[in-house]
């Protein structure tokens, strides 16, 4: 854990979040600023800035996280994006797999987040 990271102290929950999973490693909620309708951020509790500053262990749950919450909110189709430096606009310093739906043409979206 970082001291002055946003996303360490979501996972404390000193910054409040929409909080849809959260396992021994692994935390996701929606993202505060969502380029469609349930984007959801995947983050590791282990604090780093890149990938490469996290051991692998604390990775392996990202994209299975990510599949799981657009799974269980009907979400079929989705962009997983990764930031990885500032370079490739990163923002927040601390290791986040994007989830951000896009909503079927003649449907829309129709997610229903689960309860917590
Ligand atoms: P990046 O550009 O670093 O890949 O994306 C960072 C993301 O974190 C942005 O989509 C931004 O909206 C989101 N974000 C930044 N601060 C907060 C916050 O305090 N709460 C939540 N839920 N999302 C945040």
């Amino acid at each position: 854990m970082a001291a002055s990271c946003i996303f360490c102290k979501i996972i404390k929950g000193e910054i409040p979040s929409m909080k849809i999973f959260e396992s021994e490693k692994t935390f996701a909620f929606l993202d505060i600023n969502p380029l469609s309708y349930g984007h959801a951020l995947v983050i590791p509790k282990h604090h780093g800035t890149k990938l490469t500053d996290i051991p692998d262990d604390s990775l392996t749950e990202l994209l299975p996280v990510a599949k799981k919450i657009a799974q269980a909110a009907g979400v079929t189709d989705f962009n997983i994006l990764q930031n990885n430096g500032r370079i490739a606009h990163q923002v927040v310093d601390h290791v986040h797999v994007h989830m951000i739906p896009k909503p079927n043409e003649t449907e829309g979206l129709g997610i229903h987040w689960p309860q917590q």
